[in-house]
């Protein structure tokens, strides 16, 4: 329904502006500097009176619904108060023990209680794991690549309770990745973030899209979400944007024509060939809204990409007010440009934030330096791009407000690799698991892989030299063996 106004405003959450950082209006929500034009959910609804931008409108309420969902999902198994109108809310005890008193036990486990509003509860973690043995064992054949018939023949178990054993180690990783985060907050607060975006499951075309974000140099993974709901319904129609409902997708895309977009030979052209991509999407924000073939999770609800991504770094500037700058190199795609810019606006505006887009070749050697520098501008955006080339190894680097005169320090340092890397090696380490045919329609059960994957990744996984990602950043003295991960 059109009401001629901006969608309301959230808890005093406002994304709705012109999103050009060199534009008079950039960052203000009043109607006055816009044209209010349409409500269909898939058109851009807002144009700028200064310089004729259109940003997309987002609905702020499920923007702030989905950034709950997030939460929720990363930590919810946490011990916290469970007041939800206490201050301490959801707060874990394990980073905010100053809110909590230690007070005795329940069993094995630690009791505790909040010192707000006196409720008590019990640290369902806090004992040793008594199936220690088995999960070690479970993840061993799992991250050797054994599909889960396999796995479930070898110890004796039906695939429920297979999937059950992985519901609680996902539960003892976030758990062990909880403080060891706290410690990243703290620690790495000069050093650049990447992220990345690519689907869940390559071979599946189930629209689900996995968004990671995390540090850019030692590829500790601090944020990754999917853009899929699987306790959510699927809606049988498109929403428009002022109904709290249009995060939610229905099944309905533009039927996909023509084959994949062909390769193209330099980067050049396939920085050119992205913009256009962009540009054939109603929703420059939506990469939903163009000719696409979709095949449906047939358990759950595929949630708008916007929705997703806008409250990951919702979660991220709630996890970094104490950060004096932030620099996130990004793979070249508006949804994130929009995203981090209406999120980190403020930071934007006193230029304490550098997001940069990166785009390089398989050639390119990581840090290598760059000797010749072409600038260029292009598109719609008129980005500016610095290209630099060594034979056939090619990278691109575009800071999104046009900082001049360190075109070769971002070209050396600014890269998204390590997360490229971390997803890769997720797709290849399950292979089986995400390719399963029948998971490829229920992607719900790949989520307690993910987190399993993050704590192994962060604190397992040792680099040529020897080191963990949190080794690396100074977080942690060993790498954990499996059996520290779950005990
Ligand atoms: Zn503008
Ligand atoms: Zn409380």
């Amino acid at each position: 329904m059109s009401t001629g106004k901006l969608p309301l405003a959230a808890d005093g959450l406002q994304l709705n502006f012109c999103k050009t950082l060199a534009c008079r209006n950039f960052g203000l929500s009043d109607e006055k500097h816009y044209l209010l034009q349409d409500t269909d959910p898939s058109r851009p609804g807002l144009v700028c009176r200064e310089c004729g931008a259109f940003p997309p409108l987002l609905n702020n309420h499920a923007v702030r619904k989905e950034f709950s969902r997030l939460k929720k999902q990363d930590s919810g198994n946490l011990a916290a108060c469970s007041t939800d109108t206490c201050i301490a809310y959801g707060k874990p005890v394990l980073t905010h023990r100053e809110l909590y008193h230690a007070f005795g036990y329940s069993g094995e486990r630690q009791r505790y209680r909040c010192k707000h509003c006196q409720s008590t509860f019990v640290d369902r973690w806090s004992n040793a794991n008594p199936k220690l043995d088995l999960q070690q064992k479970l993840l061993g054949l799992l991250f050797t690549g054994y599909p889960v018939r396999e796995i479930c023949r070898r110890l004796q178990m039906n695939p429920k309770t297979f999937y059950d054993h992985l519901d609680q180690i996902a539960a003892r990783c976030r758990n062990k990745l909880a403080s060891v985060d706290a410690r990243y907050l703290q620690l790495a607060k000069d050093a650049p973030l990447a992220s990345t975006l690519t689907t869940l499951q390559p071979r599946s075309e189930n629209g689900v899209m996995w968004l990671a974000t995390g540090d850019a140099t030692h590829g500790y993974v601090l944020l990754q979400n999917i853009n899929y709901s699987p306790e959510e319904d699927k809606p049988d129609e498109n929403a428009d944007v002022y109904m709290p409902n249009t995060r939610r997708m229905p099944d309905s895309f533009l039927h996909l024509e023509d084959g994949p977009e062909s390769a193209q030979d330099t980067l050049l052209n396939q920085v050119n060939a992205k913009y256009q991509e962009v540009l054939s999407r109603s929703n420059v924000e939506d990469l939903y809204t163009r000719p696409i073939h979709i095949d449906y999770p047939s358990k759950g609800c595929l949630i708008r990409p916007q929705y997703t991504a806008y409250a990951q770094y919702l979660r991220l500037r709630e996890l970094v007010p104490h950060w004096d700058e932030i620099t996130l190199y990004l793979p070249q795609e508006p949804l994130l440009r929009s995203a981090v810019f209406s999120i980190f606006k403020d930071k934007l505006l006193t230029r304490q934030c550098h997001p940069v887009y990166v785009e390089q070749n398989e050639m390119w050697q990581e840090n290598d330096n760059a000797e010749n520098v072409d600038i260029m501008l292009l598109s719609w955006w008129r980005d500016r791009w610095a290209f630099t080339q060594k034979g056939k190894a090619e990278k691109a680097i575009c800071h999104l407000w046009r900082e001049t005169g360190k075109e070769h320090k971002w070209l050396q340092q600014a890269s998204t690799f390590r997360l490229e890397e971390y997803q890769a090696r997720f797709h290849i380490n399950f292979r089986s698991l995400v390719d399963e045919p029948r998971r490829r329609l229920r992607p719900g059960g790949l989520l307690p892989l993910l987190d399993i994957f993050r704590a192994w990744n962060n604190l397992c996984h040792q680099n040529n030299e020897g080191f963990t990602p949190a080794q690396a950043l100074n977080l942690t003295r060993q790498p954990y063996t499996l059996a520290q991960l779950l005990g």
